[in-house]
């Protein structure tokens, strides 16, 4: 497996110079475009990795993925969620995308911004510094690590630029839909997307998605097989924004990106993959990383669709 992570970060590495690093949150421009990091854990524990997968990145949209795990498993919120209804309603796939005209007020996408904010304003806590600590120790648990860090040069300077992700906000609050004090929940949003990883940390998440909600290292159970389920289909329909229908076609994998660069899937009962490539194509996936998966996909056969 070593072997054939090395051969594909060398032929994947030249993808890097097709995308260019995320600027609109300024602190995101300063990555080096020329990383890339691929890391694999297996279902029975075994943990591989190359190029730049222990380089520290924000893991941004993956948050998600991880929040609406958090409020879904740990708080039993399901029925303020659309989990069950996996992006059946969805009417885009741009991050940013303002909620539209909510009838049903209830966000339709928590993989999208404004879903996201919703489920970050039903985190457990009592202050937004309390939430966001509470949402790391969570990740800490998955991970395996308890030193699960905030980078805040990167949390302050999306805080101090957000315009757009405050409209959202407003306006779902305007829909009565945003739960909390706007800018406390744009807070916890904020602090979540924020979280420091690496490649091989999305890949450890990967496996534990991947055996249906159990560390493959521990052998305990840290997600509720509903939960893995509903997160996976998510990861499926609109896990790659505007990406994911070519992304289900070429390797054809539940997967997450962030405009960190990092990329997160599962292949069931297999493996969970993590990737660190800054430079970002068209859709904010980052441009060597879905190379690497593309190659990894067809090297070692892990479609799934
Ligand atoms: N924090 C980012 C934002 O809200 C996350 C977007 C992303 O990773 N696609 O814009």
């Amino acid at each position: 497996m070593k072997h054939v992570l090395d051969h594909i970060h060398g032929s994947a590495l030249p993808a890097t110079a097709t995308g260019t690093v995320a600027s609109y949150i300024p602190a995101l421009a300063k990555a080096d475009p020329s990383l890339l990091g691929i890391a694999v854990v297996t279902a029975d524990g075994e943990v591989f990795s190359t190029g730049a997968a222990e380089t520290r990145f924000t893991m941004q949209s993956i948050s998600k993925v991880l929040a609406l795990a958090y409020v879904t498993d740990r708080m039993r919120r399901r029925g303020c969620l659309l989990p069950g209804r996996a992006g059946a309603k969805r009417r885009s796939l741009q991050f940013h995308d303002p909620p539209g005209n909510q009838r049903c007020h209830k966000p339709f996408n928590p993989f999208i911004n404004a879903g996201a904010i919703v489920v970050s304003g039903l985190m457990p806590g009592s202050t937004p510094e309390d939430k966001g600590a509470r949402f790391r120790a969570f990740v800490g648990q998955l991970i395996g690590r308890d030193d699960v860090a905030r980078d805040e040069e990167v949390y302050i300077s999306e805080k101090a630029t957000a315009a757009r992700n405050r409209s959202i906000a407003w306006f779902l609050k305007e829909l009565g839909i945003l739960p909390g004090e706007v800018e406390e929940t744009l807070d916890v949003y904020f602090r979540q997307c924020a979280v420091s990883v690496d490649a091989l940390d999305l890949a450890r998440i990967g496996a534990i998605l991947c055996t249906d909600g159990m560390d493959p290292t521990r052998g305990v159970r840290l997600l509720a097989a509903r939960t893995t389920r509903v997160i996976k289909s998510l990861m499926v329909t609109c896990g790659l924004y505007d990406g994911s229908g070519e992304f289900a076609v070429d390797v054809g994998i539940p997967a997450k990106s962030g405009v960190g660069g990092g990329i997160m899937a599962s292949v069931r009962d297999r493996m969970g993959i993590g990737v660190y490539g800054p430079a970002l194509d068209q859709h904010g996936n980052s441009s060597a990383g879905l190379e690497a998966l593309r190659r990894l996909s067809e090297e070692l056969d892990l479609r799934v669709l």
